[in-house]
């Protein structure tokens, strides 16, 4: 008899960067794996057992129906050797024609970090170019680039468990209690724990996050930096920053204060469109307190200033010595599972593997070096808009996108599509059989998704957490790293792709973290190289940096585990820095870039809705996920609706300077928490769900001069009934 028993596996949610480790009770017997039921990790530091609606209702969306189950071309299914042939034969055959420039990855913060390894090395340590880029950076570009500068490397310098510890906390740019639930119930309770403690929100709308805060700032999108640096200057007048300190450990401060003292009070309340009482007491709270966290996502991070924001943020921290101490710091909050394991391994294409650089030519040989590499890209490759916009203009010819459905998501929506249409091969690997992406598809690779995939995701506070395959890949699926090192084999570089097991690519990398490293970069995972596959299959949930650490007794059978214990970062106040010091930087306040007109008079604010993730291919599954918000309607104060003589419900039509001739259209829902003039959408819906919503039409392509995040936050358009 094929006996059944029931068994815990321990893995991670899919979605959000809190990271939260979910408890799956299986029924196994020889013949299949059932989930059963899904319950929060007790011990897990992210959540302590604790989920929000999406990860209760993950079991819901793990079915079988619309997966894409097989290699397809031309919608007919074809065998893994015939499709990675000729993967292997078009990306060979166009670097030879055109160079390696003309390839290029485009992948996600959906990919485990084993994933992402093999996807860098293939593309910057084999093809030769930096061509791969990652909707991460429509997530959080902005933040890494702004600690990069400040602290010398892309270290996220708090951690959860300083929530419980802080006098203030100021909410930026985040709906928190939708994007992030369980962080947020988190600061509730350290709220109730400490009745002192503040919380202050900064968000042009009245969010669900609101409901927890002693102030709301409804600021003019936009205008953080001017609000950042009014805090500076006034923090500077009231005597709140040491100097003799702050220069201990950071460069810059007199430099930055003179930019700061730019604006006056007025200006700032001007430029903000907020009220100076309002302003003064957000100022005075974040002088009074001894410690102060500063969270902050989106809205902060999708500008075309938003460097500027993090940094404008950043220097207040360092200023006021609200830094690398007990509830302390500037934290961004990611939005994807995986973006902080992209960041490590180099997902993007102005980084190179484990926080090294592409502009720093001893970073790029202890690479090569370790690779063994052929080749190395010559700078940095292409960033996502400028990636689409290399293909519509036929520089790259080969793109594979991976995990991700830039169609939706990515800005000026038209474009990406004129590019995909042009591109001579468009590659995709995804678990659905089809999405508006997978529409421009000449080859479709059926990936392995949440409750198979295997390997590691690291969480918004640098905690590396295990993923665990429970199920058997279904019909021909592969894991994203299996099909890149196919494909690698097919190149003829076999040899440094010969991995059969996630733990091998885990401890290169870990390896790799620590080789040549001049001990300065935080990300130093070395102690983990040793780990065999059984240590690697049980590896709790990890923080680095390490502090001590306790070599595991590694025989080829052992699966005890290494013990090492975190340290918080730059907690000497020594920064990764050529000098150690950390950098203040001074900015200036910078309208967005689509500005709005007397053509295109509103401005189009987005985000997420609580109970969906991403463009809906998962968590559009689930009846109970969609009950929470149906459909996507298009947010308007009441009084900008009946201007327009429109009402809940009616249609109205959105158009924009890009999209002229194409207006989307949504339902109107009438929203008093919206600012006038000022329209929100969720980003989940697309037009595969039968409607007009086509929210990425809208946007321009406007981005961060430094980082390349897309203005996501702020179009100009045109409201009309329909
Ligand atoms: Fe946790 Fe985020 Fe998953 Fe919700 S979506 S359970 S907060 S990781």
């Amino acid at each position: 008899p094929d006996m059944m028993s029931e068994q815990l596996r321990q893995t991670t949610c899919p979605y959000c960067g809190v990271g939260c480790g979910v408890d799956i009770s299986c029924n196994v017997s020889k013949r299949a794996t059932t989930l059963d039921t899904v319950k929060g990790t007790p011990e897990h530091p992210a959540n302590f057992g604790r989920l929000c609606v999406k990860g209760t209702n993950l079991l819901e969306t793990n079915d079988l129906n619309g997966r894409l189950l097989h290699p397809t071309m031309a919608g007919q299914s074809v065998d893994w050797d015939t499709a990675t042939d000729l993967i292997a034969d078009k990306i060979t055959s166009t670097i030879a024609q055109y160079g390696a420039d003309a390839v290029a990855f485009y992948v996600s913060g959906q990919l485990l970090t084993e994933d992402y390894y093999i996807a860098n090395k293939l593309m910057k340590g084999y093809i030769g170019s930096a061509n791969i880029d990652t909707n991460s950076r429509l997530c959080m570009s902005s933040a890494v680039a702004a600690y990069k500068r400040a602290f010398g490397e892309d270290v996220v310098p708090c951690d959860y468990s300083d929530l419980e510890c802080t006098d203030l906390l100021v909410i930026t740019g985040s709906n928190t209690a939708w994007a992030h639930p369980v962080l947020f119930q988190r600061i509730q309770r350290a709220k109730l724990k400490n009745p002192d403690m503040k919380v202050i929100v900064v968000d042009p709308r009245k969010t669900e996050t609101c409901t927890i805060a002693d102030l709301h700032l409804p600021l003019k999108p936009g205008s953080d930096v001017a609000l950042f640096n009014g805090l500076l200057s006034y923090a500077n007048a009231q005597g709140c920053i040491d100097k003799s300190v702050v220069e201990s450990y950071a460069e810059g401060l007199e430099e930055t204060l003179k930019s700061a003292n730019a604006l006056s009070l007025d200006d700032v309340a001007e430029v903000c469109d907020l009220d100076i009482n309002s302003i003064k007491a957000f100022f005075d709270a974040f002088c009074k307190a001894s410690s102060a966290i500063t969270f902050y996502s989106m809205g902060v991070n999708q500008s075309s200033a938003g460097v500027d924001k993090a940094q404008a943020i950043i220097n207040c921290h360092l200023a006021m010595d609200l830094i690398a101490k007990d509830g302390c710091g500037p934290f961004s909050i990611t939005g994807q599972p995986n973006a902080m394991g992209g960041r490590e391994v180099g997902g993007l294409a102005n980084m190179l593997a484990a926080h090294m650089d592409l502009e720093n030519p001893k970073h790029i040989s202890t690479v090569k070096t370790y690779w063994n590499a052929p080749v190395m890209p010559k700078g940095q490759g292409l960033k996502a808009v400028d990636l689409f916009n290399a293909i519509e203009e036929g520089k790259v010819k080969f793109v594979w996108i991976m995990g991700t459905n830039p169609v939706v998501s990515m800005p000026n929506r038209g474009q990406v599509e004129r590019a995909l249409s042009k591109c001579d091969m468009v590659v995709v690997s995804d678990i659905v059989e089809s999405n508006d992406t997978l529409n421009y598809a000449h080859i479709a690779l059926p990936a392995t998704g949440w409750s198979e995939k295997d390997g590691t995701v690291t969480n918004s506070e640098r905690r590396i957490s295990r993923q665990r395959g429970i199920l058997p890949p279904p019909g021909s699926a592969k894991h994203d790293w299996q099909i890149l090192c196919e494909v690698a084999g097919k190149m003829g570089f076999g040899e440094a792709f010969s991995f059969t097991h996630p733990s091998q690519i885990f401890v290169e990398y870990a390896g790799l973290t620590g080789y040549q490293n001049d001990g300065k970069r935080q990300l130093d995972l070395s102690p983990l190289q040793a780990l065999n596959e059984a240590q690697y299959n049980g590896l709790s949930p990890l923080q680095w940096p390490f502090h001590t650490v306790i070599k595991a007794e590694n025989t080829a059978s052992s699966n005890s585990q290494p013990s090492l214990t975190s340290k918080r970062p730059f907690e000497d106040k020594r920064f990764s820095t050529p000098s150690g010091k950390a950098k203040l930087i001074p900015v200036t306040y910078k309208a967005p870039l689509q500005v709005t007109s007397d053509a295109y008079p509103f401005v189009v604010n987005s985000g997420r809705a609580r109970d969906q993730w991403h463009t809906m291919t998962r968590t559009g599954k689930a009846a109970k996920l969609l009950a929470h918000m149906p459909s996507a309607n298009v947010h308007i104060n009441p009084k900008d609706a009946a201007a327009m003589g429109v009402e809940n419900g009616d249609l109205v039509s959105l158009s924009s300077a890009v999209c002229k001739d194409a207006p989307v259209i949504y339902p109107v829902k009438m929203d008093t928490d919206m600012r006038k003039g000022e329209v929100f959408i969720p980003i989940h819906w697309s037009a595969q769900w039968g409607s007009h919503s086509k929210l990425g039409a809208l946007y321009d392509s406007a981005v961060d001069p430094i980082s390349g995040q897309p203005e996501l936050k702020h179009a100009a358009v045109a409201i009309a009934p329909v």
